[in-house]
C-alpha cells in the first residue's frame, strides 16, 4: 500500500512536492479552494476551504501524514488534522509565520538579530512607532502578508495615514528599513530526530518585493554559512522542526539580520531541483517520512529565474544550454509566478551567459554580473 500524503494548499509547490514524491512511491491528495490548482492537475484534490471541517475529515482518512504548502492555512485546521495523524512541519510553525509580532519575539528570545520594530496595533499607534523607530520603514501588516502586499514603505511621518490605509487599516508592524547589502536565504531541513542539514545559502533579487531570481551557491558567502546555518538551526529546534525551513535574511557587512521565516519549501530553494543531488521538495518529503535526508550538496553553479506574467517559448529557452524548465500549469495574469527555470552547470561564466540569454528572451532584467562575465569569482 503505497504511503499517502496530504497537503494544505495545492498550488505550485505542492506540484512540485507530488512530482518529488511520486519517484519515492508517494501518493498525494491536496485541498485547495481553486479548481484546476496547479498540484490538482498532477494529483487529487479536494475543492473547498482550508477550514472546512468535512474536507479535513477527508484529507486526514485519506492521507497517512499531512503537511502543507501555503503558509496562509488556519493553523486550526492543520492542528485538527495533529490529532487524526502525523502533521510536519509542527501546526507551532505556521503560528509564528503568520504573525509578524511573534516571529520577531522568537528572533529575540534565539539572539537571532534582526530590524528593530515597533507594534501598531491601530491607527493611534502611528505617531508613537515612527517616534521609536526614527528612520526610514516599512509599515508590515501583522498578519498574512507575502510577497510585499500589506507592506508600505514610509519616509517621513505625513506618510503613515496612507501608508495604514494602503495595506488595509489593520495591525501591523512598523519596521526600520534595514540598508543591506543583499537578500539571502538559508534553507535547512531537519528529522524528526533532530538531524539537520543546510543547502548553500541563495543570493535572491527581487523587484516590487517579489522575487525575481536566485544564485545559488551565493558567490562569495562562505564566511556567512555557518552564521546562517545557526540561525536556521536555532529556529528550528526551538519550534522543534520537522521538514524544510527557508529563513529570508539581509546581509549587512558581515552580519546577517533575519527578515522572516517560511515553514515551507520555499521560492528561492527551486534551484535545488536541478542544482542539488536532492531538492528540497524530495528534502521535506524525507524528513516528514522518517527516511534518510539526502545530500542538499549543489552540483556546479545555479540561476533560478522566475517566468512571470507571461508564459514563455518554451522550445526557445531549452535550446540554451544548461536550461531546466518549471511551469505550474497556471494561466496568464500579470505579475503571476507561472514557473521557473533554473540554468545549472559546473563553469560559472557559461551559466552566466546562458542565465542573461533566457533573461533577455523572456524580457526579464537580471543583476549585472559582479565578476564580469560571471556572477561568481573564479
Ligand atoms: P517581506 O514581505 O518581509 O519578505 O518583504 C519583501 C521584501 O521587501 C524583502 O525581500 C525586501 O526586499 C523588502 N524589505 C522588507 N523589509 C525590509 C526592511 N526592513 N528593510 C529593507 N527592505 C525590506
Amino acid at each position: 500500500m503505497p504511503i499517502r500524503v496530504g497537503c494544505l494548499g495545492g498550488g505550485q509547490l505542492g506540484r512540485m512536492l507530488a512530482l518529488a514524491g511520486y519517484p519515492l512511491g508517494l501518493r498525494f491528495t491536496f485541498l485547495d479552494p481553486g479548481e484546476d490548482s496547479s498540484a490538482g492537475q498532477v494529483a487529487q484534490q479536494l475543492v473547498g476551504d482550508y477550514d472546512d471541517p468535512l474536507l479535513l475529515q477527508r484529507l486526514g482518512e485519506t492521507s497517512d501524514l499531512v503537511t502543507f504548502e501555503f503558509e496562509s492555512v488556519p493553523e486550526a485546521s492543520a492542528t485538527l488534522l495533529e490529532a487524526r495523524g502525523p502533521v510536519f512541519p509542527p501546526p507551532i510553525a505556521l503560528r509564528v509565520g503568520q504573525d509578524r509580532v511573534l516571529e520577531k519575539q522568537l528572533f529575540a528570545r534565539l539572539g537571532i538579530a534582526s530590524a528593530s520594530y515597533a507594534v501598531v496595533g491601530g491607527a493611534e499607534d502611528l505617531p508613537g512607532a515612527w517616534t521609536a523607530v526614527a528612520s526610514a520603514s516599512r509599515l508590515k501588516s501583522r498578519r498574512l502578508g507575502y510577497d510585499g502586499h500589506g507592506q508600505f514603505r514610509v519616509t517621513e511621518p505625513r506618510e503613515l495615514e496612507r501608508g495604514w490605509a494602503e495595506i488595509g487599516g489593520v495591525a501591523a508592524i512598523l519596521e526600520q528599513e534595514v540598508p543591506f547589502d543583499r537578500e539571502l536565504s538559508i534553507i535547512g531541513v531537519r528529522s524528526g530526530e533532530g538531524d539537520t542539514t543546510f543547502y548553500p545559502l541563495t543570493e535572491n533579487h527581487h523587484l516590487d518585493a517579489v522575487l525575481r531570481c536566485s544564485l545559488a551557491p551565493a558567490p562569495d558567502s562562505a564566511g556567512l554559512q555557518g552564521q546562517a546555518e545557526l540561525i536556521c538551526a536555532r529556529l528550528m529546534d526551538a519550534l522543534d522542526y520537522r521538514g524544510v525551513l527557508a529563513v529570508e535574511l539581509f546581509q549587512v557587512g558581515e552580519e546577517l539580520l533575519a527578515n522572516e521565516i517560511a515553514p515551507r519549501v520555499h521560492n528561492s530553494g527551486h534551484w535545488t531541483q536541478d542544482g542539488a543531488v536532492t531538492s528540497q521538495f524530495e528534502s521535506h518529503l524525507r524528513a516528514g517520512l522518517g527516511w534518510p535526508m539526502g545530500s542538499t550538496q549543489a552540483l556546479g553553479k545555479s540561476v533560478m529565474i522566475n517566468v512571470l506574467g507571461r508564459l514563455p517559448d518554451p522550445a526557445g529557452l531549452l535550446a540554451i544550454p544548461g536550461v531546466h524548465l518549471h511551469l505550474y500549469g497556471k494561466a496568464e495574469r500579470p505579475g503571476r509566478k507561472l514557473g521557473h527555470l533554473n540554468v545549472v552547470g559546473d563553469d560559472g561564466s557559461q551559466v552566466t551567459s546562458s542565465a542573461l540569454e533566457a533573461a533577455t528572451l523572456m524580457g526579464v532584467k537580471l543583476p549585472t554580473p559582479r565578476y564580469g562575465d560571471s556572477f561568481w569569482p573564479n
